[in-house]
């Protein structure tokens, strides 16, 4: 079996680590002798998208989201396509932005987003910083997925939540939502990186990416007690 994973924008989009959640992806694959190839999509390499079987877009400041979004914006209903038909899709802050109608910075200043679901990001005075403890929606064990989020905006929507904040602060402060789940389509404001402390969120997108392309039920378990440890460790050090 084989995977292609797309790094979508890794030299515009890659904040807090989020580089960790591509090596975390593939190694991963590796240890099940999954072969995988990490494709670089960017404004200088732009690759077919409907190749890709895992796709993974990271935060960035709010210059290097302006540029993606320009660049992007032509992708837009491949994309939406590719959410619609199940491909597992994982997007970390100024990337899960991206995915709504628009993101209003700091000035007041419109910047379109694909409008692949009908979120808005406003950035609001204060940023949201710090280390996050949710609890998933997914029916993912264990429950929790630990990380940390660092971002101006805020977002509000009525779709499914990745999870309930039990530590920090998660879409706008407010409601105690974080992330957004469609489809395979997940939305997060954790960084981290995200899924090296979380290889059950890790291992959810491979399996979705495997069940989509060979009709995979199950993947074969790995040793993962340093990365559990790393979580339990953030439960212990930031659970109230
Ligand atoms: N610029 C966005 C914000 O501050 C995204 C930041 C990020 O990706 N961490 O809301």
């Amino acid at each position: 079996m084989e995977l292609k994973i797309y790094h979508m924008y890794p030299d515009l989009l890659n904040l807090y680590g989020d580089l960790g959640n591509v090596t975390c992806l593939r190694q991963r694959c590796q240890w099940r002798g999954i072969d995988v190839e990490v494709v670089g999509f960017s404004m200088n390499h732009e690759v077919p998208l409907d190749e890709g079987d895992l796709f993974f877009i990271g935060g960035g400041s709010d210059r290097g989201q302006n540029i993606v979004y320009s660049h992007l914006l032509k992708y837009t209903r491949m994309m939406g396509d590719l959410i619609e038909d199940g491909a597992p899709v994982l997007a970390i802050c100024g990337g899960y932005q991206l995915l709504g109608e628009k993101y209003i910075d700091a000035d007041g200043n419109d910047v379109p987003g694909l409008g692949i679901f009908d979120y808005h990001t406003r950035s609001e005075e204060g940023r949201l910083i710090g280390n996050i403890i949710i609890e998933n929606s997914l029916g993912l064990n264990p429950e929790t997925l630990v990380g940390f989020e660092n971002h101006g905006g805020r977002t509000y929507h009525d779709h499914q939540a990745l999870g309930k904040v039990k530590v920090g602060y998660g879409n706008n402060g407010q409601d105690s939502e974080e992330g957004m789940v469609y489809q395979n389509c997940i939305g997060t404001y954790l960084h981290g990186p995200l899924l090296p402390k979380n290889p059950h969120l890790a291992d959810y997108l491979i399996l979705k990416a495997l069940e989509r392309k060979y009709g995979l039920k199950e993947l074969s378990s790995l040793d993962d007690q340093p990365e559990y440890a790393a979580h339990e460790k953030v439960l212990k050090l930031y659970s109230p």
